[in-house]
């Protein structure tokens, strides 16, 4: 009597060899196609990508998005809390010395 039911250990595909093989079968025009492709698509093949113009103005004084709440305007005028040493207050004020926000009131000299 024989025990037909026992696996066998040595019956494992090689998963590894078909590997391998189909790497380094490559066709030398395969492998030109695919150069070139790479190279056209490094250089655009002539055709410039339309940049988006960015949404965000990056304010030149603390180098990020100018925009509130830690950014105020005032005339045209940018205020920024980060990189102001001046309160708003302050920073308005000067701005109104100036002449922004000003209507005419009819006290000039
Ligand atoms: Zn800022």
């Amino acid at each position: 009597m024989m025990l037909l039911n026992m696996p066998l250990p040595s019956a494992m595909p090689s998963a590894t060899q078909a590997l391998t093989s189909g790497q380094s079968n490559v066709p030398y025009t395969t492998q030109q196609y695919r150069k070139r492709k790479e190279e056209r698509e490094q250089s655009g093949s002539g055709k410039r990508k339309y940049v988006k113009k960015t949404d965000a103005i990056i304010y030149k004084n603390c180098n990020k998005d100018r925009k509130p709440p830690a950014h105020l305007q005032y005339f045209g005028n940018w205020y920024c809390k980060e990189s102001e040493t001046q309160s708003y207050e302050d920073w308005r004020a000067v701005l109104e010395q100036r002449g922004y926000g000003k209507k005419k009131r009819g006290d000039a000299p």
